[in-house]
């Protein structure tokens, strides 16, 4: 039985980023995945790369900017393993107001972005809609932040998981993992059962097997619980989150823009895609008429042109979130079990961190001080009832 150096569950862009730094470090990666890579939360997600902490994820900013200075050097590498663009664009974004203290909100929230490191700055409407023509007439106020980019993340996950296979991950699709192996307090591996379909039959078989590997992550996104033997380090919790895609027509913007009621970012075909809901809990993928309206208005008052657009596409994705809304990334009492999900509304923008920092700490055993709030050990040691 082939004993890997790094077992990862789950090829979303956490699992698919930290497969590819692992193989460049030159690790043999086996990643596994319950259904096709790249078709969970990180398919559904919006893509904008903003490090602007929102009230409740403050904690993540130091993170969060560090993940935003490493994007150009990891879409890069991933660009040049694979030949293909990742279609990253670095363009800013503009936060909009529209209550009747407009200003006042506008000036706190700037005050809350600078102290996060992050470089922002109030401008007037008049300049904001010279330099964004979409901008509508109820907007009141206006922020303008220069580190904020977008990206497609169904193209961005598509592209890192083949530049992981490139750098030699292996990839497998429909491969369940069940439970974490472990003996003497030490991990071995998973147990996994692989769906196929025979189509002939019409039937599928579920086969079970060990698999052996020095190292075991849980990138699992929001089923990361489900994985016996990680549920209390890793006890994610769903989020759900509908989308709305717009088709091209002329006045739509070409910038990211967002609102207290939601935001929407340009995708390079001429599309616009507008978020979004949380709602906790919900597990199907549905979009419901309550969630679409009220992406529909935000959509609507930020941009007025988007009015006469067709509506291309609907959906929903499921956010891996945690109990205190904080990512879950690095190792756990058991040794060669490491857990990197909870990543919650900022995957997309977290995945160059927490895969260059992940991969260091398991192949240097150097842990990295940017994962300090996020410990695997928290929730654990709380269940046990001791401080973390
Ligand atoms: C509507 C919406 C909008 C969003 N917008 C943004 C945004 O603009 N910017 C941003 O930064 N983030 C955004 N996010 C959040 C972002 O999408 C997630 O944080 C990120 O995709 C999480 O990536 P992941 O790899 O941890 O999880 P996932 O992408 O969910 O991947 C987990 C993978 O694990 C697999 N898996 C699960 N259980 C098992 C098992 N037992 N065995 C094997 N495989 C398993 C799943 O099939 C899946 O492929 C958004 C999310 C949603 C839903």
């Amino acid at each position: 039985m082939k004993n890997y150096d790094t077992l990862v569950v789950g090829g979303g862009v956490i699992g698919a980023a930290l497969a590819f730094e692992l193989a460049s470090l030159r690790q043999s990666v086996l990643v596994l995945d319950r259904q096709e890579p790249g078709h969970e939360a990180s398919w559904a997600a919006a893509g904008t790369i903003s490090p602007a902490p929102d009230q409740e994820a403050a904690a993540i900013a130091a993170l969060g900017c560090e993940s935003y200075r490493l994007y150009p050097d990891f879409v890069s590498a991933i660009e040049a393993a694979t030949g293909q663009s990742a279609g990253f664009h670095p363009n800013g974004a503009f936060e909009l107001f529209f209550e009747s203290n407009a200003e006042a909100e506008r000036d706190q929230r700037l005050k809350q972005i600078r102290a996060a490191g992050i470089a922002a700055e109030s401008i007037s409407l008049t300049e904001a809609k010279r330099r964004e023509p979409a901008i509508g007439p109820s907007a009141r106020a206006a922020l303008w932040i220069a580190d904020e980019a977008h990206l497609d993340p169904r193209v961005l996950t598509r592209v890192t998981l083949a530049a992981a296979e490139r750098a030699g991950a292996e990839i497998r699709a429909h491969t369940e993992a069940i439970s974490v192996i472990t003996r003497d307090s030490r991990c071995d591996g998973v147990l996994a059962a692989r769906t196929e379909t025979h189509h002939v039959a019409e039937s599928r078989v579920r086969t079970a097997e060990k698999i052996a590997a020095c190292n075991v992550v849980i990138a699992a996104g929001w089923r990361s619980k489900e994985i016996g033997g990680a549920e209390s380090w890793a006890p994610s919790a769903p989020v759900r989150g509908q989308m709305v895609a717009f088709g091209r027509v002329p006045g739509a913007p070409r910038t990211i823009l967002r609102c207290e009621r939601g935001y929407m970012a340009p995708r390079e075909d001429g599309r616009v895609v507008a978020g979004s809901t949380l709602e906790p809990g919900a597990l199907d993928k549905h979009s419901t008429a309550a969630g679409l309206q009220k992406i529909l208005a935000a959509a609507t008052a930020m941009a007025p042109a988007l009015a006469d657009a067709p509506v291309l596409e609907t959906w929903a994705g499921i956010r891996p979130d945690s109990p205190d809304h904080l990512p879950i990334i690095g190792a756990t009492d058991v040794e060669g079990l490491f857990i990197a999900t909870g990543h919650y509304r900022n995957g997309m923008l977290l995945a160059p961190a927490t895969a260059k920092y992940l991969a260091q700490w398991i192949v240097e055993g150097r842990a990295s001080k940017y994962f300090e709030p996020f410990s695997a050990a928290r929730f654990a040691a709380a269940s046990r009832g001791v401080n973390p």
